[in-house]
């Protein structure tokens, strides 16, 4: 910790679960991180995770608030309470409401709730989430770090689908995008590595995680991305279709007499990875099972990487000029074969690699695994969605006159 610490405590609260982090503003590297599951449930416990390893305790009560007073208690412990100087609460959907993350006032709260029936999932949990710490902690600045608020700056070309305007009038249908925090982390971090011009680049980002999206990133802005109104669209997820023919939607659901909730069971949990490989939606034990000539593997990594090739080719349009293809997320990451598989159907974009700087970068390392001096470039760069909440909240939280917080390293 660092001499006069700023911590922040950052929430992720789930309709079952709580993850927290607490980030000391100099590092980027959390003090204290965890998980609160099975709340609501039997058998709920919380799971605390710092230098000195894991412990895991039974929560008493199995609520949110109950959690978060678990990670309130923790940080007595440790003598950490006074030096808490503000909250960052991650948010699925802001809806058109928000283009920029925002200190959490009543009106904030209510209006994130009215964005409830976009991420019907996420957004009602967040503002529990956020009730209940603005009552536990009263006197430090709360503030929304919001996922759709980075993919506002489409343009309606971008984000208007070809169906009656009517129902963007009055239904909101209209994309919205995801993992914003993430595409916006990993486009600014691209700047740094790669020596862009901040006021001139194009980036293409891929997030390659259990979902998974890709964004065209002008000078930081988002100009289009692959994942639409719900987190159903665009690219091949572990148990999501990702694109797939409306036509066949309806299809699907006319011969099997499927109800819309059967429908939605299938194309969200039963698809992707998992319904094409008939195996799993986890990436590496695909990678596995294709060794071992499981052919259901094989085809589902050869669909994931045509898709995200596809896009990246569709993507690219959006951009004055592409200076770089940036991956990330646990795929993004950790599978140099994905990324290979992926980079040998673009390159009729001029896009290459390196095959031994594809191998290092693994486990959090960051860095180019492009052919040296080729152009565009490719970058793998680890997301830290944790990071980029805390840096909002202490900078938000900064604002406020008389404010004595620090500013982030
Ligand atoms: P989430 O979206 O739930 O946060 P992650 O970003 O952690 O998910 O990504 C999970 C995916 O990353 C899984 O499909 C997992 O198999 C994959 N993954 C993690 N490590 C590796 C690896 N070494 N090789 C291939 N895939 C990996």
């Amino acid at each position: 910790m660092s001499a006069n610490p700023c911590l922040i405590l950052v929430l992720n609260s789930g309709s079952s679960s709580l993850k927290f982090a607490v980030q000391d503003t100099a590092s980027r590297t959390p003090l204290l991180s965890g998980l609160a599951e099975r709340l609501g449930e039997e058998g709920a416990k919380i799971t605390f995770k710092d230098d000195a390893g894991k412990q895991v305790h039974p929560l008493a009560e199995a609520s949110h608030a109950a959690a978060l007073d678990a990670v309130l208690a923790e940080l007595k412990r440790r003598d950490w309470l006074d030096a808490l100087t503000a909250v960052g609460h991650r948010v699925v959907s802001g809806g058109e409401k928000f283009t920029e993350s925002v200190l959490i006032t009543p009106e904030v709260i209510a209006d994130l709730e009215a964005c409830s029936s976009l991420a019907p999932l996420h957004n009602p949990a967040a503002v529990l989430g956020m009730r209940v710490a603005v009552q536990r902690l009263p006197n430090i600045p709360h503030v929304a770090v919001i996922d759709t608020a980075f993919h506002q700056t489409m343009k309606r070309e971008a984000y208007l689908y070809a169906v009656p305007m009517a129902l963007y009038r009055t239904q909101s249908v209209r994309r919205y995008g995801a993992h914003g925090t993430s595409h916006r982390y990993v486009a600014r971090e691209a700047v740094t590595l790669l020596g862009l011009d901040p006021a001139d680049h194009g980036l293409v980002t891929a997030h390659l995680g259990n979902g998974a999206s890709a964004s065209a990133v002008q000078d930081g802005h988002c100009v289009d991305t692959t994942m639409g109104m719900t987190p159903l669209e665009g690219l091949v997820m572990g148990t999501r279709s990702g694109d797939i023919d409306a036509g066949a939607v309806l299809h699907i659901m006319r011969a099997g007499r499927l109800s819309p909730d059967e429908m939605d069971t299938l194309l969200n949990k039963q698809s992707g990875l998992l319904g094409l490989s008939e195996l799993s939606n986890d990436c590496r034990e695909l990678e596995a099972a294709a060794d071992n000539g499981h052919e259901g593997a094989a085809i589902a990594l050869e669909v994931f990487a045509h898709r995200l090739a596809r896009h990246i080719g569709g993507l690219m349009v959006s951009l004055r000029r592409l200076d770089a293809v940036v991956f990330t997320g646990g795929i993004g990451e950790n599978s140099s074969r994905v990324r290979e598989m992926t980079l040998d159907r673009v390159r009729v974009l001029g896009l290459t690699l390196d095959p031994q700087a594809n191998a290092r970068m693994i486990r959090g390392a960051a860095g180019v695994i492009s052919v040296p001096g080729a152009t565009p470039r490719v970058a793998v760069i680890p997301t830290n969605e944790e990071w980029m909440i805390a840096c909002d909240t202490n900078e938000l939280a900064h604002r406020i006159p008389g404010s004595a917080m620090g500013k982030v390293a």
